[in-house]
């Protein structure tokens, strides 16, 4: 196993409530996507994210108890023996980080599962949680593409669509652990229904979840209306294509993605004045012409003054922005409102 950095030893980090965090080498670093699940072991504190990192992927398990052995086999295979002091995770929100619970999962049928508990039981090292969204934006903030800038905001367009801030080096959770929830930004009252429950949200539009339902209502007989013969896209990547083919109603929701996800990035530019937006997420990486669009358009919309704080840049870290801040948040106490503990 190749490791980034030197082990070196620094002072135990404290975080604002002044418990502090066991001072180990190493700390454990697990990314849970709606698909799949990642999981490192890497020196602590992390540095740099270097590509001799070894990580584990597999895929996220439809039982909540079953991720649990996985993680835990895995994190034991990576360390080798070495002590893990503290092991960080990014999960699908909404979580409650207090006590270590994931919330609801709309990938998998889990409910107030006590993910943190568990993992620290069952690994035998403190446990931190937090959504993948904040994690992705410290990760990036600190290793990636917002290094030296501030405030940094990520935003990941993925199934859903959510954002972390990070402001001075610190992650911005909002009073209730909402904060940057710009997926759920309402765009059109009486638009499409959302995941959440509402209307016409960002996500509904511009989400792959969304997308996928668009799809549906839009083609019911699965068969494009314009050409019955071709069989009609079902997913984003999907819609994107033929919309670049010229599909007139594929052209119409790509649009519509395109506004959608415009005033997000124009309200993040409003409210925040970010020195940078960093773009993330298997949506947002692998259709960079569809993120280009939206913010040429919110550039072209919001007034002057809001213009330079729509710097928008890829992931510097791509896929592993979480699975880095996941990392970098069990290093670095003073980010952790809480850590379970076995
Ligand atoms: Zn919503």
């Amino acid at each position: 196993v190749t490791f980034a950095s030197s082990r070196r030893r620094r002072k135990p980090p404290q975080h604002g409530t002044g418990r502090v965090l066991p001072a180990g080498d190493f700390v454990g670093a697990v990314d849970i996507g709606a698909t799949k699940t990642l999981v490192s072991v890497v020196a602590s504190p992390l540095e740099s994210w270097s590509e001799t990192i070894e990580i584990r992927r597999f895929a996220t398990p439809a039982r909540a108890e079953d991720l649990v052995t996985i993680v835990t086999e895995a994190l034991a295979e990576l360390s080798q023996g070495l002590t893990v002091g503290a092991i960080g995770v990014a999960a699908p929100g909404p979580l409650d980080v207090a006590s270590g619970r994931l919330l609801h999962s709309p990938n998998q049928a889990w409910r107030a599962v006590p993910l943190g508990s568990e993992l620290a039981e069952a690994a035998r090292a403190p446990v931190v949680l937090d959504d993948d969204a904040n994690l992705g934006a410290l990760g990036e903030a600190t290793l990636g593409a917002g290094k030296g800038k501030s405030p940094v905001a990520y935003l990941t367009l993925s199934t859903g669509i959510g954002a972390g801030i990070i402001v001075d080096g610190r992650l911005v959770r909002g009073g209730h652990g909402t904060a940057g929830e710009v997926g759920h930004l309402v765009v059109n009252p009486t638009g499409p229904q959302c995941g959440c429950g509402g209307r016409g949200h960002v996500e509904s539009y511009a989400g792959g979840a969304g997308l996928a339902r668009r799809a549906r209502l839009v083609w019911p007989t699965g068969r494009l209306t314009s050409d019955p013969a071709i069989p009609a896209p079902t997913d984003a990547d999907g819609i994107l294509r033929a919309a670049r083919g010229g599909e007139p109603d594929a052209r119409r929701l790509a649009a519509e993605a395109t506004d959608a996800l415009s005033f997000a990035l124009a309200a993040i530019g409003a409210i925040l004045d970010p020195g940078v937006i960093v773009i993330g997420g298997s949506l947002g990486l692998r259709q960079p012409s569809l993120v280009r669009a939206a913010a040429a358009r919110a550039r072209k919309r919001v007034m002057a003054e809001t213009r330079p704080g729509l710097t928008i840049v890829p992931a510097a870290l791509g896929p592993l922005s979480a699975l880095a801040g996941a990392a970098i948040l069990a290093s670095e106490g003073d980010m952790v409102e809480a850590t379970v503990r076995p």
